[in-house]
């Protein structure tokens, strides 16, 4: 049995009401997913769409970006969708790059803003 592929869904700051609307934008597509996210992002799209299948992490903070991280790690997070907010004074700047990197070493597609993400949505064949 195939395992239903793992979409992880990180927003900063301003960028949370993005992902709120871009999860009631993709509803469909993310339906076919199980979703990680870290807590405050996880709260912001099961409002939005609370028929997904979301799994709150810690918030960022708290270390949610590193529980993301070491679900990469293994091999559990197929898709990394990180809406960074460029207009903070680069708070989350080590967290940011911390994911980068294991979404590198590990070659799963990133995307880091919202036109990329409908994109990878859009080209994963659901
Ligand atoms: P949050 O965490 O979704 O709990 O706010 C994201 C972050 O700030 O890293």
């Amino acid at each position: 049995m195939t395992r239903t592929r793992c979409i992880a869904l990180i927003a900063h700051d301003e960028k949370k009401a993005d992902m709120a609307e871009f999860a009631r934008r993709k509803e469909a597509v993310l339906s076919g997913y199980r979703i990680v996210a870290t807590g405050t992002t996880g709260g912001k799209v099961l409002e939005a769409c609370p028929g997904l299948d979301v799994t709150r992490l810690k918030s960022g903070p708290l270390g949610g970006d590193q529980q993301i991280g070491a679900l990469i790690a293994t091999g559990e997070v197929d898709i990394l969708i990180f809406f960074v907010d460029p207009l903070t004074a680069m708070p989350h700047d080590v967290d940011v790059k911390a994911l980068m990197r294991l979404a590198i070493v590990y070659d799963i597609p990133m995307a880091l803003n919202r036109a990329t993400a409908e994109h990878l949505l859009d080209s994963t064949g659901n």
